[in-house]
């Protein structure tokens, strides 16, 4: 395979996961008596661009016929995050209503709704129908379409060039970079600011946030490599902001190359921070394995000796990173009997592979357990404020990553 940015063939590997069913692929009682899919699950390194990119296999159209939808409205920590950067942006680019806001990956109106209400003309760009339905109930006017260089040359053709370009976690989901990249300088009206938001690699391999890395998390991204793709397509980061959201994220603003504002002392800073750590260097990403196995090794011993003491264990949270960690360790429900989840779109379902129930957190209160295994480690305080009632319960918290704790 070579480098989806660059070319180079990929000869290094940085995690290798094995096989795993698609992440977001939650089972009902009927699919359990169904055979289940499982694709490799294998992450590179390019060594000339520093992309950190899943491999392509065989049949991989078939991982994405999963029909579930997350709304990212059901978090309400991300709502206000999204509503205080609506406020930051529009003040800071002095956005009005002659001005045109774009959101690719619209999702539910999550975001757009700020604008909306601010009287600035918007369009999300959302393919999935169900989350878009939900967007234009807020006034948000929504195209179901994939973005990409051929759907922006077109709007930008209707005269729709956009001041401000948001994207919030999509940029590390799209499987053609160079073709996204280039539909972001195609749509940008001379003058105007893109900001895309996504994990950063430096706090994942910091964290050794293995569970991550799923199938649709197509890119895992330094700054480094995000300036190179933007520089090849005569775009410039001018700007970064580092965020706590998902374990670290980057928050880079862009800007066509010639654009008039000087680039900020803030890139220049964490580029060289991220030189110290040596992201430029090979012998970081063949390390990782190593921790990741660590973990995946941790919490097997854990869930084996409470059960061979006859203790319980619950778990909190059945989102993507807890699939991926219950998989890698091939955790079955002999140890964890269930798992708890607010959304109620999962309740009732089992976890792919791993085909743990999911119940209500309203189990929590009810039941007789000794352990809450809290699997999204992003929001265990959060987690732990919520359940502090299991505290009295004598019940204890456990966490996995970066490394087991038991609290
Ligand atoms: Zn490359």
């Amino acid at each position: 395979m070579n480098c989806r940015h660059c070319n180079a063939p990929l000869l290094h590997t940085f995690l290798d996961l094995g096989y795993a069913p698609p992440s977001n692929a939650y089972l009902t009682k009927d699919d359990l008596n169904r055979p289940e899919f499982y694709f490799p699950l294998r992450v590179l390194v390019c060594d000339r661009c520093w992309l950190v990119q899943t491999e392509d296999f065989a049949q991989a159209e078939a991982l994405f016929t999963a029909d579930y939808a997350y709304f990212s409205s059901t978090s309400s920590s991300w709502l206000a995050h999204a509503k205080r950067y609506s406020e930051d942006v529009i003040k800071q680019l002095g956005l009005n209503n002659k001005s045109y806001v774009v959101e690719i990956a619209s999702n539910d109106g999550y975001l757009l709704k700020n604008f909306v209400a601010a009287g600035i003309p918007c369009l999300g760009i959302e393919p999935t129908t169900k989350t878009a339905n939900a967007a234009e109930r807020l006034g948000v006017p929504v195209l179901r379409e994939f973005f990409g260089e051929s759907l922006a040359t077109k709007l930008s053709e209707q005269g729709k060039k956009a001041d401000l370009i948001v994207g919030n976690n999509v940029y590390a989901h799209v499987p053609d970079i160079n073709d996204f990249t280039k539909g972001l300088k195609a749509l940008l009206k001379p003058g105007g600011t893109i900001t895309l938001e996504f994990p950063h690699l430096m706090r994942l391999i910091e964290g050794v946030q293995f569970d991550t890395v799923y199938h649709e998390h197509f890119s895992y991204f330094s700054l480094f490599t995000v300036s190179k793709i933007f520089a090849s397509f005569g775009l410039r980061v001018w700007r970064v902001d580092e965020l706590p959201t998902h374990g670290g994220s980057l928050r880079i603003y862009g800007c066509h190359e010639s654009d008039s504002r000087v680039t900020d002392a803030s890139v220049d800073v964490l580029l060289k921070e991220e030189s110290i750590r040596r992201l430029q260097s090979i012998e970081t990403y063949a390390n990782f394995q190593v921790y990741a196995d660590q973990i995946k090794s941790d919490l097997l011993a854990f869930l084996i000796e409470r059960k061979r003491e006859g203790k319980m264990v619950v778990a909190y949270g059945a989102a993507a990173k807890g699939n991926t960690l219950l998989n890698y360790a091939g955790v079955k429900p002999d140890l964890l009997s269930i798992v708890c989840d607010a959304a109620e779109a999962k309740q009732g379902r089992f976890l792919p592979g791993s085909h743990v129930p999911i119940v209500s957190p309203s189990y929590l209160e009810n039941s007789q357990f000794d352990y809450l295994l809290i699997l999204p480690w992003n929001i265990a305080s959060e987690v732990k404020e919520q359940t502090a009632f299991l505290k009295q319960m004598g019940v204890r918290f456990v966490t996995a990553v970066p490394k087991l704790e038991i609290q």
